[in-house]
């Protein structure tokens, strides 16, 4: 049994994320250490939202709230959509939160006790109207590169450049409007990253072999140009405040850390959050010090590729040079995007189905599916309505719901709800045998892997070869001259049911309940240990069940998605 750490990068506070956001981390996450978990693995799953910036206040601004109303209302309603997603995180923690602002204070003060954070003047833009400094979102302009006219100075949401607001093109207020701007000096903290390039690139060279390529490309492109000394202060009041041996820095009194300097030290906030309402203040040690007993344990992160960089250089020169036995990364699995169509799921304009949204139409387990099912891991996929139908329909409607629903109506009328207990097995039941053997082994690895599309398609596969065998061994048909023969395929049938419902646990985790305690499976058969799933024999699955083990039919566990309501959601929503 090993030890499992899983972190979803943070969903950021301003609003109920959308089926991108979720499809390129939090939903993978789930599927992973919900597989993990079925494994026999300790596995501790932790996400939070991630609460400081720029674009949280602007979106409290915009509500009429105070900052901290709108991040303890934005919380409870993101931690709520999550439930809703069956995201079986064991901690759903916030970065304004007391441990992670001790800890980025900590992290700060080593790192500047190891000379890697020191104080610089920089150049800021300044609105004399509004009388403050305006940093990142706070001041929009041209992009330089692309010259899109509406370019956020931290970013530009066009071309995707990562910018310096002085950098921007005609610059003016996102507060106020105002063009009245000029750029002034400021004092902030700076981390010296060019120090610790080599160190970081060793790293990334041992983690390399574990990485998919989308990550290592990422890590590598940005150590080949050359890590730069990045600024970790900014000019706002909503954050984490700047000290100085516990007390407030002089010269900083209104100056917060920087949100993505704060942000991943929160993995750990989060896993201390977890551990203090737990009523075991020291738990979390055992997961992030090495010093402490996390040198066992395999630490995974998820994420989308724009945040590639953060975790495979930026948090680990934090890490690193802290010089202290913290637990670094050892798996980065990266996801490209979910499209909505041609374009990209926006937030700030709206653009496609939201998590919150997504629940009003479907149950959670037809996103889930269709979500892992098309994962965006070698290339983006676009989300379209027809596919997702076609999906939901065939896969789970016609290949799962129907082989359930129809091995467990007839053993209900022909052999009085239970598991038939006569008969022998034959070929039919020897090749769907052979079938598993090969087939079982697969679908462990894609998950070891972490290969979500491949996981989902085997899935989907050992479900249509269970369908193949009935077809085969048609019960239904053997009954009129042979009840034992019917038996066997019956038998069969119910166990490759209980089987599906086993493997359908980390992807559809409701509806795998519904198949499984249906039919009455025993919590230990319900473990998807590789070596449970090959105990004696792949034969042996076909006869797990306690014969004559009382069953019943599951509920209908899906509904096919008629064009009607296609035509609905496209005008709703947009697409087509
Ligand atoms: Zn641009």
């Amino acid at each position: 049994m090993a030890r499992i750490l899983i972190t979803s990068a943070l969903p950021y506070i301003n609003g109920v994320k959308h089926l991108g956001n979720l499809a390129g981390s939090m939903l993978p996450a789930d599927v992973y250490a919900r597989y993990m978990r079925l494994a026999g693995h300790e596995v501790l799953f932790i996400c939070a939202t991630d609460e400081h910036g720029t674009p949280a206040e602007l979106a409290a601004a915009e509500a009429g709230q105070t900052v901290r109303q709108y991040c303890d209302e934005q919380h409870e309603i993101q931690k709520r959509v999550g439930a809703g997603f069956s995201l079986s995180f064991d901690w759903f923690g916030r970065s304004s939160n007391e441990p992670n602002r001790k800890l980025t204070q900590h992290f700060a003060e080593v790192l500047e006790d190891n000379g890697l954070i020191e104080e610089r003047t920089s150049r800021q833009v300044y609105s004399v109207d509004d009388k403050r400094f305006l940093p990142d979102r706070y001041v929009e302009g041209t992009c330089p590169n692309c010259k899109y006219e509406k370019a956020r100075g931290d970013q530009c949401d066009n071309c995707g450049t990562l910018l310096d607001p002085v950098d921007l093109i005609n610059p003016y207020s996102s507060v106020s409007g105002s063009r009245n701007v000029e750029i002034r000096d400021t004092r902030h903290l700076f981390l010296l990253q060019t120090k610790m390039q080599d160190q970081v690139r060793k790293f990334v060279d041992q983690r390399a072999k574990d990485w998919p390529h989308l990550t290592t490309s990422i890590a590598y492109k940005w150590l080949d140009e050359g890590l730069i000394d990045r600024s970790i202060t900014r000019d706002l009041s909503w954050g984490i405040p700047v000290t100085r041996g516990g007390q407030p820095r002089p010269g900083f009194e209104n100056k917060v850390f920087y949100v993505w300097f704060d942000a991943p030290i929160e993995y750990i906030g989060s896993t201390v959050e977890w551990s203090e309402a737990n009523g075991k203040p020291n738990e979390w040690e055992r997961w992030w010090r090495t010093d402490k007993g996390a040198d066992d344990v395999t630490y995974v992160e998820f994420m989308g590729k724009d945040n590639v960089a953060f975790h495979a250089v930026s948090f680990p020169v934090t890490i690193l040079g802290s010089k202290e036995p913290w637990k670094l990364v050892d798996k980065l699995k990266a996801f490209n995007w979910l499209n909505w169509y041609g374009g990209k799921f926006s937030t700030s304009q709206k653009r496609g189905v939201f998590m919150d949204q997504a629940l009003e139409l479907l149950p959670s387990d037809y996103w889930r599916w269709y979500l892992i099912a098309n994962s965006p891991e070698s290339s983006d996929t676009a989300f379209t309505w027809e596919s997702f139908k076609a999906s939901i329909n065939s896969d789970l409607n016609d290949v799962l719901g129907n082989f359930v629903n129809r091995v467990t109506k007839y053993a209900a009328a022909k052999f009085d709800s239970k598991v038939p207990e006569q008969g022998t097995p034959g070929e039919h039941e020897a090749w769907i045998a052979k079938e598993l053997e090969t087939r079982l082994p697969q679908l462990a690895a894609h998950y070891e892997a972490m290969e979500f599309r491949k996981a989902a398609a085997e899935t989907r596969a050992i479900w249509a070869a269970g369908n193949e065998y009935i077809t085969r061994a048609a019960p239904w048909t053997a009954y009129k001259t042979s009840v034992d023969t019917a038996a066997v395929g019956i038998r069969t049938g119910i166990n490759l049911a209980a089987l599906f419902g086993v493997i359908a646990q980390p992807i559809i985790p409701t509806a795998a309940k519904s198949i499984l305690d249906s039919i009455g499976v025993p919590d230990q058969f319900r473990s998807m240990n590789p070596a449970r799933l090959g105990e004696g024999g792949y034969a042996g699955l076909l006869d797990a069940l306690p014969r004559g083990m009382p069953i019943s039919v599951p509920p209908q566990l899906f509904t096919k998605i008629e064009d009607a309501q296609v035509a609905e959601w496209t005008a709703r929503f947009g697409g087509g």
